[in-house]
């Protein structure tokens, strides 16, 4: 051993908690670095690979609808822990805190190229978008304000699905928000349900997949349940792609696929052919 020791070059250097955080991100798909402003003027696609990074709704709501035009609906609806799920309660404190938002989904009216509608975007960073008792209810009153105000409905869904904290009462609301679907289509109005990464449980066997168009971004993941539970039950290895968006619009469960950056004139021009004419309906 000898009797001088180098310094580790590891003590050299900065520690990886010193660097500001919000500048720069990596890309999970292919390891680029992109910037922070960048990213941003991307809508957050990857600059190498056009990997789709997960938007908050916040985000969502701004890149869709025409500015200054979104007025939100049911701000102040909570959720309760009817059940006394252990943990629960601090659950949602803690995310309420993290995305500024009383729920999992922000809803509101708005324009969207001047097509007017009610745009519903579910947070999948609040409990993994779940769907529980509150973000049903926000979802079937946007559902009715556009059947009533005559506007056409979006939906952009994001959900591990069921929120578990709440049992059947959570599962209630695939019924609910269909139902609710189901009245704006009598009324001769459209319905667009557009499937982010990833899109899964009763929030896929529900709503997400009810639209007249069912719109998903490219490659996110859409599915009932994980892959890992599918091959564990029927003991058969999976198709390569099973669960992309990709694989689903070859099998004819979505209508299209629509990156990111096409998103909001695809949805103005969907809605300029689906809405009614005036005096119709
Ligand atoms: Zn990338």
């Amino acid at each position: 051993m000898g009797i001088f020791k180098k310094r580790s070059i590891k003590t050299l250097g900065k520690k990886k908690s010193d660097m500001p955080e919000g500048l720069w991100n990596k890309c999970p798909s292919c390891g680029a670095i992109i910037d922070e402003i960048t990213l941003k003027q991307r809508h957050r696609v990857c600059t190498k690979c056009d990997h789709h990074f997960t938007l908050t709704s916040q985000e969502r709501v701004q890149m869709l609808l025409d500015p200054d035009s979104f007025d939100e609906l049911d701000a102040t609806l909570e959720p309760i822990d009817a059940l006394g799920f252990k943990g629960y309660g601090d659950k949602i404190k803690a995310n309420q805190k993290k995305t500024g938002l009383k729920e999992g989904v922000l809803t509101g009216r708005g324009t969207l190229l001047g097509n007017p509608v009610t745009l519903s975007v579910i947070d999948f960073r609040f409990l993994g978008g779940s769907l529980s008792s509150a973000v049903g209810e926000k979802l079937t009153r946007a559902i009715e304000t556009a059947t009533e105000e005559k506007r056409g409905a979006i939906i952009i869904s994001a959900s591990g699905g069921a929120r578990m904290h709440e049992g059947i009462l959570s599962l209630m609301q695939m019924a609910k928000t269909s139902g609710a679907l189901a009245r704006h289509h009598a009324a001769g109005l459209p319905y667009i349900s557009v499937l982010t990464h990833p899109t899964t449980g009763g929030v896929t066997a529900s709503f997400a997949t009810l639209g007249d168009i069912n719109m998903a971004e490219p490659n996110c993941m859409i599915g009932f349940a994980g892959p890992r539970v599918i091959k564990e039950t029927t003991h058969q290895d999976l198709p390569s792609g099973f669960q992309t968006a990709e694989f689903l619009l070859e099998h004819g469960l979505i209508d299209l696929i629509t990156p990111r950056s096409q998103m909001r004139e695809r949805l103005g021009q969907l809605l300029t052919y689906m809405m009614p004419s005036e005096g119709a309906a």
